[in-house]
């Protein structure tokens, strides 16, 4: 499983220029995504207000949260198929995704990157869950698939055309995780485990190197096109 970033909360006042005036774009393109594939009805993204029953300003204040309907009474497909399909594809995904945070209201729990699931009320049982960025991703404006980048191609599928992976939107390093740096270390021939840690930054710096790069050990979007050849 891939897990994201740690989690950061996004209403303890740690922005000087809070709230935000508009929605994240990557939970726009999150929500675009899981309405097309799952009917899972966007009940909004940016709403200047504090949190419930508090002062400080809610996650929706900052557009950093998407509420999304699963209930029966949005079109949406219903609570089996969330806990099935939709909640485990969120979680599995959540580093390329730039999910930290999703409130399960109606199983009083929630999930958090880098704890998992916390049984804890985090509201009052709606049918709907609640997905916050994190704020690396927060004005990420890819959409979801060319996120998903597919695996490398196998040997054997090898001979058809190889169509070379789409930037991810956002640097890679150290401490990334996801499907893109399976790709970077396919590609600098290290074991394809997903974790961007000492060695694949090692790696990352001497191939960098090699090619007239600056050596910093990111992966950024000189370093992906000659990478990849895009
Ligand atoms: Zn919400």
């Amino acid at each position: 499983m891939t897990v994201a970033t740690r989690f950061q909360s996004w209403n303890r006042g740690l922005e000087p220029g809070a709230p935000y005036d508009g929605a994240s774009p990557n939970l726009q393109a999150l929500a675009t995504y899981c309405h097309a594939r799952w009917k899972l009805k966007s009940l909004g993204i940016y709403n200047r207000r504090p949190v419930r029953g508090g002062t400080a300003w809610s996650s929706h204040a900052f557009g950093a949260a998407v509420d999304l309907g699963f209930g029966e009474r949005h079109g949406g497909p219903g609570i089996a198929v969330l806990e099935a399909d939709i909640l485990p594809w969120l979680i599995q995904h959540s580093a390329e995704l730039g999910i930290q945070r999703i409130h399960h209201y109606q199983r009083t729990r929630y999930w958090e990157a880098g704890r998992g699931w916390v049984e804890k009320s985090p509201g009052q049982g709606h049918d709907w869950i609640h997905v916050e960025t994190t704020r690396e991703a927060w004005a990420d404006a890819s959409s979801v698939r060319e996120r998903l980048v597919e695996s490398p191609q196998s040997p054997a599928s090898a001979t058809s055309a190889p169509t070379a992976p789409m930037y991810p939107g956002r640097p890679l390093k150290r401490s990334s995780t996801g499907a893109s740096v399976k790709l970077i270390q396919a590609r600098l021939g290290l074991t394809a485990d997903g974790k961007f840690g000492p060695q694949t930054e090692a790696a990352v710096k001497s191939w960098q190197t090699n090619n007239g790069l600056q050596a910093d050990g990111i992966v950024g979007p000189a370093t992906w096109a000659r990478l990849f050849g895009t």
